[in-house]
């Protein structure tokens, strides 16, 4: 049975049909083959959060993921995510928590917290 999907990594979007002898077809460039590899052995995804603060004009600061990281993992780093309180001003791009679960990909912040 063929497996679809739809290339993420650039705005064309194409889509790409492994068929059951693994040829890939549909992508525009070498990058969807490369993209359609990982989604079959190790697919990752960017992780978009947000954690609690100290702050009552701020109580919720948005963070991301370094750089994507194991679909499987994104639960687990939820719930990590739960228990972080930042209680002091930190800059867009600080890491919250580094080397998340051992993936060597921090968690950073979208954006600042000034006093
Ligand atoms: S295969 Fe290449 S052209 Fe097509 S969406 Fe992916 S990166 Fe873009």
């Amino acid at each position: 049975m063929n497996k679809e999907f739809i290339c993420i990594l650039c705005p064309r979007g194409c889509r790409i049909t492994v068929d059951e002898s693994g040829k890939i077809s549909g992508n525009f460039c070498a990058r969807g083959i490369k993209y359609v590899q990982t989604e079959m052995s190790e697919p990752k995804r960017t992780l978009t959060s947000t954690v609690r603060t100290v702050f009552e004009e701020m109580p919720r600061v948005s963070v991301k993921t370094s750089e994507p990281i194991l679909k499987e993992k994104i639960f687990e780093v939820m719930s990590l995510l739960d228990d972080v309180l930042i209680e002091k001003p930190m800059s867009m791009g600080d890491k919250v928590l580094i080397n998340v679960l051992g993936t060597g990909i921090d968690i950073v912040l979208t954006r600042s917290i000034m006093k």
